[in-house]
């Protein structure tokens, strides 16, 4: 097996195995093969992961801040040296393009670790006057805090959690998709190498019931999942059990607005990359396209000529633009919507079916897919489906549009294409979501606070703003003249 790891799991600095646990295997998306064979987590190696993570906390919070940025920032430059191989082994467990995974995800994790490493010594809490007395915050780690992760951008997503949390002196365990166990324990290596103490970041496998263990644990001071809404809504109950704080990064079903004044040729670009990138298994993905009816003709054209562009192939060839999708029983539920789209009456404008590749026959690709004459009411204007499916919807004035992209349980993401200055601040304001765009579409620097409102989540990931999701403020009233009492 290719890319069969030491071994399942990673505690207290040592890679751990233990066959008592169900067996989890990773396969090659575009071929069914078996790229590595592990097991998920007992109750003993979760007990095992939450005592170390619990042991080391003390110590990695009392180091100086500046230290432990050091730390994640020499993790930054290990991943940077070594993004060939961990684009590949992405590549290998999710089936997502060398092209993309390359460029966007351990590198992005990367990104994250040396901001975060950057911020770790910039962390402070307020001091208040009070005339003759005043009042100072300290800012303070949680303690143990659980990472949860999808399937999408695995390494991503490690990082995301791990970089904030380490930063302002938490200790992590992180629990990866079970469809995608293999980068987060590379990431756990990573960190040794660069200095990170034993027990700080952990990592162990499983399925949701290793989550389920994680998540009602009494020594848990923080969860943060990334997922879909049904495990965000099963999470936050575990989770009140011992009213454990939660970030929850969930699905959504996005509007990109497209008004007549756009940069028609922009805009099919970004429609392109907000549906398609990563077969679109993106949770931003703005797969509810608006478009001006006065410019739809014209828009639609273009779109279906650079969608018929797109080139499918074997993930590991860097000419390959999409590759299959994570796995044959997500993919039978995407295709099912492309049935259900057709019967309810949306017009297939390109796409629509599994697309064959020769000598790829064991994975399951899907043709980039455009349906027009979508409308609200349909189910694929309504549920998230998490592939290459993009719904175009016609609009005519403003303030339909807006009621119309609003009209939705989701709130995570949302975009906006006009030359019109005023108006792409006025809607951006009027959008019910969490991250918007304006004359761009998926783009997440870690610079900006990333996350969702309504049933995409809860809190911030990313930006500054995720440092108040790691840390807890404590008030300190401090006296300096005489206590006057009634008494
Ligand atoms: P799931 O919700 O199926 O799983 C997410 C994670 O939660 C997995 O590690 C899963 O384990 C675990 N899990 C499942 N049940 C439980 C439980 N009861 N308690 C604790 N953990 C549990 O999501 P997918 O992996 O299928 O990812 C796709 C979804 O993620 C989409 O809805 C997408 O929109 C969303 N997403 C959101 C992002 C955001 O930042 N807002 C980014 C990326 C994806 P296992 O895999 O073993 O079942």
């Amino acid at each position: 097996m290719r890319a069969q790891p030491e071994a399942s799991h990673f505690i207290n600095g040592q890679f751990v195995e233990s066959t008592e646990g169900r067996p989890l295997t990773s396969v090659y998306p575009a071929t069914g093969e078996l790229i590595a064979s592990l097991h998920s987590a007992t109750s003993v190696e979760v007990d095992a992961a939450i005592a170390a993570a619990k042991q080391a906390q003390p110590a990695w919070a009392a180091l100086q801040p500046v230290e432990r940025g050091r730390i994640l920032r020499r993790a930054a430059d290990i991943i940077r040296d070594q993004n060939q191989a961990l684009s590949e082994l992405e590549t290998l467990d999710t089936g997502k393009p060398l092209q993309e995974t390359l460029v966007a995800d351990a590198t992005s994790g990367a990104d994250c670790l040396e901001y975060f490493g950057g911020v770790a010594a910039a962390v402070n809490g307020q001091h208040i006057n009070l005339g003759t007395s005043f009042v100072y915050t300290r800012r303070e780690p949680l303690g143990v805090c659980v990472g949860i992760g999808a399937w999408n951008y695995p390494m991503q997503i490690a990082c995301w959690k791990a970089a904030p949390a380490l930063a302002t002196g938490n200790t992590m365990v992180f629990k990866p998709s079970e469809v995608t166990p293999l980068t987060a324990l590379k990431l756990a290596s990573i960190f040794k190498e660069a200095g990170l103490p034993d027990g700080v970041f952990n990592v162990v496998q499983g399925f949701g019931e290793t989550g389920n263990a994680l998540t009602t644990h009494p020594d848990v001071a923080k969860i943060s999942l990334t997922g879909s809404v049904p495990t965000g809504k099963r999470v936050m109950a575990s989770a009140a059990q011992n009213l454990t704080p939660v970030t929850l990064e969930l699905g959504g079903k996005s509007p990109l607005i497209i008004f007549e004044d756009s940069d028609l040729d922009s805009a099919v670009g970004a429609a392109l990359m907000a549906n398609f990138y990563s077969s679109g298994q993106i949770c931003t993905n703005g797969t509810r396209v608006f478009v001006h009816r006065t410019v739809l003709p014209l828009f639609l054209s273009k779109l279906k000529a650079r969608t018929e562009a797109i080139t499918l192939g074997d993930p590991l060839d860097p000419a390959t633009q999409m590759g299959p999708l994570v796995s044959a029983e997500h993919a039978s539920k995407v295709l099912d919507y492309l049935d259900v789209a057709v019967r309810e009456g949306a017009t297939l404008i390109t796409g629509g079916a599994r697309a064959e590749v020769a000598g790829y026959e064991e994975g399951v690709f899907i043709q980039p897919t455009v349906f027009s004459d979508v409308t609200d009411d349909m189910t694929i204007a309504k549920e998230e489906i998490f592939g290459p499916v993009m719904s175009v919807l016609a609009f005519d004035d403003e303030s339909e549009v807006i009621a119309r992209a609003n009209q939705t349980e989701f709130g995570l993401a949302a975009g906006v294409f006009t030359s019109d200055l005023t108006r792409a601040h006025r809607v951006v304001a009027a959008l019910d979501a969490g991250t918007l765009w304006i004359n761009n579409y998926n783009l997440s620097p870690v610079e900006m606070p990333f996350g969702g409102i309504k049933q995409s989540g809860i809190g911030r990931e990313n930006g500054l703003a995720a440092i108040n999701y790691y840390t807890q403020e404590k008030s300190v009233y401090v006296e300096c003249g005489v206590i006057d009492a009634p008494y």
